[in-house]
């Protein structure tokens, strides 16, 4: 048989999750694949790996028409050999024509693998996804850090494979599918398992990616110094949030790249965004689209983040800082 001929070739979502809970950014991709799916008229299916998934397969329900359920001991933690087998035998007995996952550490380990195994090609850490009436994907990718963006096409036979990086899609708030679940027993060789992995180690102050966080303060080159952040961090602890930052401070050496917004960093998708001492060169202010509310601060009342702004507040940071933390710790603990 022909791949993706004479199959209703679907598109498949590998739905990644921690705890049982699922990854946001699957949300995401369901919600592209349906779009992609009213085009084409394809079928949309949750690939879900792991044990104890029952409140996982709640929330995948409305975004999918099925979910493939492969539910064993054995898939947790995540390792690549055991995964690998498994979800190549099923992409070879069900043929989707299209497989998406996150640019996650999971899927940026999984996902070559899988496509070197099935002999496909394989667009890792898009940035946008198009979908042709024909079912062909066109996938969006930076290059050289973010100085160019190449545009890909996939040609030739096998499903058509990309890890694309979170907020480059947004959950659709009223999904309306009802999945059907289909429990697949995994294939399970021990012969296969080359590593196994012993334990995971939580990094000391761990706060929640800025991708993933609810409520970003980030602080760019008008903070100064590298030791200045510590007022982020308070304002941060203060209102649980994470601290994200641009790139001129990550040149510096100031802040991780994990941490930059972006172009050539991540694209953030906070409820609220408040950035401070950032100028809003274009390339910061595209990984910040999503964000719901923006709050601005910059001595400088020309700086260009106040174009993006919904609040913006003239004046010096290292006064408003540390005010807005005091302020704001009353009001919070008042509640
Ligand atoms: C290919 C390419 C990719 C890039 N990708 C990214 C990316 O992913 N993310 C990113 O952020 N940038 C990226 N950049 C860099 C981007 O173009 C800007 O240079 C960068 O965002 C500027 O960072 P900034 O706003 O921290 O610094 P600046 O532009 O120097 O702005 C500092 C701001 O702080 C204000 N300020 C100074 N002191 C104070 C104070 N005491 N109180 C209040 N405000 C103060 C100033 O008025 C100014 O507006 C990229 C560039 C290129 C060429």
């Amino acid at each position: 048989m022909k791949w993706g001929v004479s199959m209703p070739n679907e598109i498949w979502i590998l739905a990644e999750q921690q705890d049982g809970k699922v990854k946001k950014i699957v949300l995401e991709l369901l919600s592209a694949a349906i779009d992609f799916s009213k085009k084409t008229g394809q079928e949309v299916s949750a690939l879900l790996l792991g044990s104890g998934l029952g409140e996982s397969v709640k929330n995948l329900s409305p975004f999918a028409d099925k979910i493939y359920l492969l539910d064993d001991p054995s898939l947790i933690p995540y390792t690549s050999d055991l995964f690998l087998t498994s979800i190549a035998s099923l992409v070879k007995e069900h043929q989707p024509s299209i497989l998406l996952g996150g640019a996650t550490s999971t899927g940026k380990d999984l996902f070559p693998r899988l496509a070197m195994h099935l002999q496909t090609g394989y667009v890792p850490d898009c940035t946008g996804l198009s979908m042709g009436e024909d079912g062909k994907l066109t996938a969006m990718r930076p290059l050289f850090g973010g100085k160019v963006f190449a545009e890909m096409a996939f040609s030739g036979a096998g499903p058509q494979m990309a890890t694309v990086r979170n907020n480059t899609f947004l959950v659709n708030d009223k999904p309306d599918r009802t999945a059907k679940v289909i429990s697949v027993s995994p294939q399970i060789d021990p012969a296969t398992i080359k590593k196994t992995v012993t334990g995971f180690e939580k990094a000391a102050g761990a706060k929640l990616d800025i991708t993933e966080a609810d409520i970003v303060v980030a602080a760019g080159r008008g903070i100064k110094a590298p030791e200045n952040f510590k007022i982020m961090e308070d304002l941060a602890d203060a209102i649980n949030a994470s601290v994200g930052t641009t790139r001129a401070t990550v040149d510096e050496g100031w802040r991780d790249l994990k941490d930059q917004i972006g172009k050539s960093g991540k694209n953030i998708s906070a409820k609220l965004y408040m950035a401070f001492g950032i100028s809003g060169a274009i390339h910061h202010v595209l990984g910040i689209g999503t964000c719901k509310t923006v709050v601005a601060v910059d001595k400088d009342p020309n700086a260009l983040i106040f174009n993006y702004a919904d609040y913006g507040i003239v004046g010096d940071l290292f006064q408003i800082v540390p005010a807005l933390t005091e302020e704001l710790k009353k009001v919070l603990s008042t509640e």
